[in-house]
């Protein structure tokens, strides 16, 4: 009986240590800037981080794994879980497109006793940094021009030319947001960007 008691308390007490450290690392910046090919290598880098599943409602891409790259939701069902305030911050980010954090993604890693990383756009990076200031660390991907920006979308050969033309009328005005973020990494040539990125991450988890 005590045994169990002790068990419980033991179970509470990790469950709430884990809420009380972990942190959130925050990636955006324009499509196609390479923030999921950074974020990506920073997972297999560092053990003790874990992808923030965004929900969507855009159509899974050739590749893409319900749960594993976003929780693929109809409009629909993304409009419910709006209405339930399940949603830390979500966003419309192309038309009938919405993308959003869920409450639940990031308790589920801070359970784990991980911390959490996020691939989100400049304005849900903004929205998650003012929730969390104090133990969030944002970084801003900055593509060496908007011409680069193009030419990786297009290399990618996952957009048609409508998806293509609506990222790049979004991204001048979100290039215009980089210094409202903690830092602002460079991706030019990736291995010097991917080094960069695992030292500011470094930094952050271990001040
Ligand atoms: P985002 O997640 O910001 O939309 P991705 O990580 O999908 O961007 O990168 C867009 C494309 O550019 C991908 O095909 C990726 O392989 C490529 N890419 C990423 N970084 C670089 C780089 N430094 N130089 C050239 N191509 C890159
Ligand atoms: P893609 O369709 O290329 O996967 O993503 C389109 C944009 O939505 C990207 O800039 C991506 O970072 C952003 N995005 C992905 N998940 C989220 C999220 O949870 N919230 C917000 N605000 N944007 C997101």
């Amino acid at each position: 009986m005590i045994c169990d008691s002790l068990a419980l308390f033991a179970i509470r007490y990790w469950l709430f240590a884990g809420k009380m450290t972990g942190k959130l690392i925050i990636f955006s910046a324009p499509s196609g800037a390479g923030k999921t090919t950074i974020v990506q290598h920073l997972i297999r880098v560092i053990p003790n981080l874990e992808f923030s599943v965004s929900a969507c409602s855009r159509p899974m891409r050739k590749g893409e794994e319900n749960g594993v790259d976003y929780y693929f939701l109809s409009v629909a069902e993304f409009i419910n879980k709006i209405k339930n305030d399940e949603f830390i911050e979500w966003e419309e980010v192309y038309k009938d497109n919405f993308y959003g954090t869920l409450r639940s993604e990031v308790f589920r890693i801070w359970n784990n006793g991980h911390h959490v990383i996020f691939d989100v756009d400049v304005e849900g990076g903004l929205n998650l940094k003012s929730q969390y200031a104090d133990r969030a660390l944002s970084v801003f991907v900055m593509p060496p021009s908007i011409q680069s920006l193009e030419n990786r979308l297009k290399q990618r050969e996952t957009e048609t030319p409508e998806s293509i033309a609506r990222r790049m009328g979004k991204a001048e005005k979100e290039l215009e947001a980089s210094d409202k973020f903690d830092k602002i990494l460079l991706n030019d040539t990736l291995p010097h960007a991917l080094a960069a990125a695992e030292k500011i991450v470094h930094e952050y988890l271990e001040a």
